[in-house]
């Protein structure tokens, strides 16, 4: 790839993160339904409708930079969701399961808010404001996904801390099985 300007480059940063979106507009419903808590679930639901219009929201970065729409392939994005999809096949007990889809989806939006803020800061850096505008947007819509999910892995792992752990803890390493994890959760469902 060979880049002449600052432009130049910011281009080539915006066709990646148009790729990146649309393995993620696929990736995310088989996440979503791997989910056992409904928490999770609805966080990735939620965050499916907004990385489709993350993907609407990049065209219109492309208007502004009067380019086509056009995606380069983001191998980095490919290896994240691949990983991913090692989270949902097996048969793991459903609450590792669910801490194996919020560690990879959080690798995926560390990944995304990395690539915004670089995005963003060359748009400014460029004048572009209107373009850095769009990509702050999504950025802030990446993190809050993020925070979302550090909420649900938190509970998760808190209930795996219930009392009836405590007399184990004083006495050793806390250790709880994964079955003992999903008694916890069934129960604070109720
Ligand atoms: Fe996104
Ligand atoms: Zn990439
Ligand atoms: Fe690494
Ligand atoms: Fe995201």
């Amino acid at each position: 790839m060979t880049m002449t300007t600052l432009e130049d480059l910011l281009v080539e940063q915006v066709r990646d993160l148009y790729d990146a979106e649309k393995q993620l507009v696929r990736a995310l419903p088989k996440m979503a339904e791997a989910a056992s808590s409904g928490d999770l679930q609805r966080a990735i639901q939620n965050h499916l409708a907004e990385t489709e219009n993350q993907v609407t929201r990049l065209e219109r970065v492309f208007e502004e930079l009067d380019k086509p729409a056009k995606g380069k392939a983001c191998k980095a994005m490919r290896g994240l969701v691949d990983e991913g999809a090692e989270a949902l096949d097996g048969d793991s007990e459903e609450a590792l399961t669910d801490l194996a889809i919020i560690a990879a989806a959080q690798r995926v939006e560390h990944y995304e808010i990395s690539g915004y803020g670089t995005a963003r800061a060359i748009a400014r850096q460029l004048g572009q404001e209107t373009i850095a505008a769009l990509l702050e947007e999504t950025e802030e819509e990446e993190k809050a996904a993020d925070s979302k999910l550090t909420e649900i892995a938190t509970d998760l792992l808190g209930q795996a801390g219930s009392p009836e752990d405590v007399g184990e803890k004083r006495n050793g390493p806390a250790r709880k099985s994964a079955e003992q994890i999903t008694r916890s959760r069934r129960a604070a469902r109720g």
